[in-house]
């Protein structure tokens, strides 16, 4: 990594990595992040914040002003664990089964939390910064029960703008891109009823499981044959839940799934597609299907004017080969889309694999069980809150 790292941020690794290792030590799922929300509201008021809590029940709101300005700009980031086991066995290692830090929300806070300290002492800006922590990012919408707390309303900010360590980069590199870059995240429950019987005896039932297995293999042709090609989709079934015995025909089953897009109408159409083939599938079976979708998280969609912001102050720290300002997006999803809805921002990737060879962090993609925040990457992401507070808001 030969990225230009502000030296009193570099100074701090080994500290910062000490809290970012306390916190994976003890993850909490999303709106039980009690202890993490002590932690972070502590720690920013020991640096001279003012600190407001409970938005969005666990969510932290640090302002730091300074100078005459009024602008003002918020910087965010995610507080929560996943609900997964951890397969890591180093000593920072969960002590909580089945909780885990698997996405890297314990490095982003401390980064987050650096950078708090680093401008609190600097005062290199002109304005107000809004450091928001997040609670609830993974799929429970803890970034929309803070913009329904307020967030935006009681706190006046121009632009909001958010970070996730990516570890298919090295440390030292960014990705981003203009309009969407993380798509949209709908969920949908299937039911399709039938009438149950003697497994020896299916002429007296209407079989749903036949009738449903119909349906998951129809499912497979929305993308293919409905969507424009030119258009990203993706249609998942991933819960087929049905019977409890050898002999019995079950008279419901119940299916499950995700669908992605970036384009609302495509979303639109999937949905539409999937009553009717569910329907009348069902139908032709003897069964009937009842179809419950449900539009979970918008698109991330960043703004031209603040990613080229974003791009350049990367650019500036890293060096000009090392950003991709046009990356291709994900399908992914991240909450951080609902407060991009209320105000212009953006979105990075920075660059994290490698790691320290403390067992976890090399090699390995968010959410897999041996995934481990790399703490090389601390200073860094740091230096880019820092230095994009600073060029948001100069110093005059
Ligand atoms: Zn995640
Ligand atoms: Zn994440």
């Amino acid at each position: 990594m030969n990225a230009h790292v502000y030296p009193a941020l570099a100074e701090k690794q080994a500290e910062h990595a000490k809290w970012r290792q306390d916190i994976h030590r003890h993850p909490e799922l999303g709106f039980e992040e009690h202890r993490t929300a002590k932690i972070v509201a502590e720690k920013l008021e020991s640096f001279g914040l003012e600190v407001f809590t409970g938005y969005g029940k666990t969510g932290v709101v640090g302002k730091l002003s300074n100078g005459r300005g009024n602008r003002a700009v918020g910087l965010r980031a995610d507080l929560d664990a996943l609900p997964m086991q951890e397969k890591n066995e180093f000593g920072h290692k969960s002590v909580h089964d089945g909780v885990f830090h698997g996405c890297g929300h314990d490095g982003h806070t401390v980064m987050l939390l650096g950078a708090a300290e680093y401008l609190a002492k600097s005062k290199s800006f002109d304005g107000t910064i809004y450091f928001i922590f997040q609670p609830a990012e993974e799929g429970l919408s803890g970034g929309a029960a803070m913009v329904e707390d307020g967030l935006f309303t009681d706190f006046e900010m121009e632009s909001v703008y958010g970070l996730h360590n990516w570890p298919q980069l090295p440390v030292g590199e960014f990705a981003v891109c203009e309009g969407p870059m993380m798509a949209a995240a709908d969920v949908w429950d299937i039911t399709i009823s039938g009438k149950g019987g003697h497994a020896a005896l299916p002429h007296l039932s209407t079989d749903s499981i036949v009738a449903a297995s119909a349906v998951v293999q129809a499912l497979q042709t929305i993308v293919s044959r409905t969507v424009n090609p030119q258009e990203p989709a993706v249609l998942s079934v991933t819960k087929f839940h049905a019977g409890d015995a050898y002999n019995v025909i079950p008279d419901e089953v119940k299916l499950s799934g995700g669908v992605r897009t970036f384009n609302p109408r495509v979303a639109e159409r999937i949905e539409g597609k999937m009553r009717e083939i569910a329907g009348q599938i069902s139908e032709a079976h003897g069964c009937t299907a009842s179809v419950d979708y449900r539009k979970n998280y918008p698109p991330v969609i960043n703004t031209p004017e603040e990613t080229r912001l974003c791009a350049d102050v990367a650019r500036g720290l890293a060096g000009e080969d090392k950003v991709d300002d046009k990356t291709t997006p994900v399908m992914g999803s991240e909450d951080f889309a609902f407060m991009l809805q209320e105000r212009p921002g953006c979105y990075i990737f920075m660059g994290s694999a490698g790691g320290l060879g403390n067992g976890g962090g090399g090699g390995c993609m968010v959410h897999n069980p041996g995934y481990d925040f790399n703490d090389e990457a601390l200073p860094l992401g740091a230096t880019y809150w820092s230095r994009l507070a600073e060029t948001l808001l100069p110093a005059s």
